[in-house]
């Protein structure tokens, strides 16, 4: 462990380890584990609470010393910097992922990924989320980002969100209260975590809705670099413009620096070839961003999350 982390002490760590079943506490894990661009330093600690009671304890716990926390879900929209994260990374997934079906509405927990959502609604013939079948994240990051696609977002579906504060107390935000805009939600400036979610979705036929998410999964395979490790969509939509055509007529599809590369297929996706370092990959969404900005006087702004340190010089 590095700075910083001389707050946790055995003693600390023991109490951390008190507030969630055994193993769910682990020191300087590997991010690249846990992201989806498959890089990234290590945490200081990572902890997998299991349950909203584990989380509001774990939360209670950290707030009583001043560390740095992180909530993380699939880490399909992160870049860790290389020096990793100081202090503690909380991932909602496994365990925090029950969901229930009762006529048209789902009430699901965090943790729970799209895809698999995705596939047990239109098990129950529910149509409404075959958009977020595609997007490889938690319920709780799309919550939080509100991830969409192919006409699809999830302010669309969403009635509520559990959200839980840093000191562990829980509070009920309306579909308005999410304050939902595009890739925006109120928790970007609040603090809170999702931690679950009442989704209002429509009565459908089966088929069809199995049918509709192979249709779209099958456009978004033929359109994305789904066969090599990224964070999706590096950049927002510059308003009344696309980003991927953007970056395509400044001549960077293919642009490449150490592992990091402006994907050939989609240019809005930067890809790890082999063996990209975060450094790598933010010096390629530098460069395009001047690029773009010298071509066509438009600032790209990312979508994707940049988190932890650089190594130490
Ligand atoms: C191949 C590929 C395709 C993609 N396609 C799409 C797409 O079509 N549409 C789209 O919108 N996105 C897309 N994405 C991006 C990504 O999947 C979404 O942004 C997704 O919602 C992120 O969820 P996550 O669980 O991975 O969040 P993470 O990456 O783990 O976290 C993202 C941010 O949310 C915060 N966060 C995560 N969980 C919580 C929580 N429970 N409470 C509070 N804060 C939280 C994190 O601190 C971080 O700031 C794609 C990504 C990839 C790799």
């Amino acid at each position: 462990m590095k700075k910083n982390s001389g707050l946790m002490t055995p003693e600390y760590l023991q109490g951390l380890r008190d507030c969630v079943p055994a193993g769910q506490v682990r020191l300087n894990e590997d991010m690249a584990l846990h992201t989806t661009f498959r890089l990234g330093g290590p945490a200081d600690v990572f902890v997998c609470p299991t349950s909203a009671d584990e989380l509001s304890a774990v939360l209670k716990y950290l707030a009583k010393q001043p560390i740095p926390l992180l909530i993380i879900g699939r880490g399909s929209n992160l870049i860790v910097r290389d020096g990793g994260i100081r202090g503690v990374v909380v991932k909602l997934g496994e365990g925090f992922d029950h969901v229930t079906i009762e006529g048209t509405y789902i009430t699901a927990e965090a943790g729970v990924a799209l895809a698999a959502l995705s596939w047990k609604a239109a098990e129950a013939s529910l149509a409404g989320f075959e958009f977020a079948a595609g997007i490889p994240g938690s319920l709780g990051g799309a919550l939080v980002m509100n991830a969409g696609a192919y006409g699809g977002e999830m302010c669309q579906v969403v009635d509520w969100v559990d959200c839980m504060d840093r000191g562990g107390n829980v509070r009920r935000r309306s579909n308005a209260e999410m304050e939902y805009a595009y890739r925006h939600s109120i928790l970007h400036d609040t603090d809170e975590i999702a931690i679950g979610a009442g989704l209002n979705l429509r009565a459908g036929v089966r088929e069809d809705i199995e049918a509709q998410i192979k249709e779209l999964n099958a456009r978004r395979a033929s359109k994305q670099p789904l066969n090599w490790p990224s964070a999706g969509s590096v950049f927002k939509r510059p308003p009344g413009n696309y980003a991927g055509p953007l970056i395509e007529s400044a001549g960077l599809k293919g642009f490449r620096i150490g592992g990091a590369m402006v994907s050939k297929l989609h240019a809005n996706f930067i890809v790890n070839v082999g063996g990209a370092t975060a450094a790598d990959v933010l010096a390629v969404i530098e460069h395009v961003q001047q690029t773009v900005l010298a071509q066509h006087g438009i600032k790209m702004e990312p979508e994707v999350r940049v988190v932890g340190e650089d190594p130490a010089p």
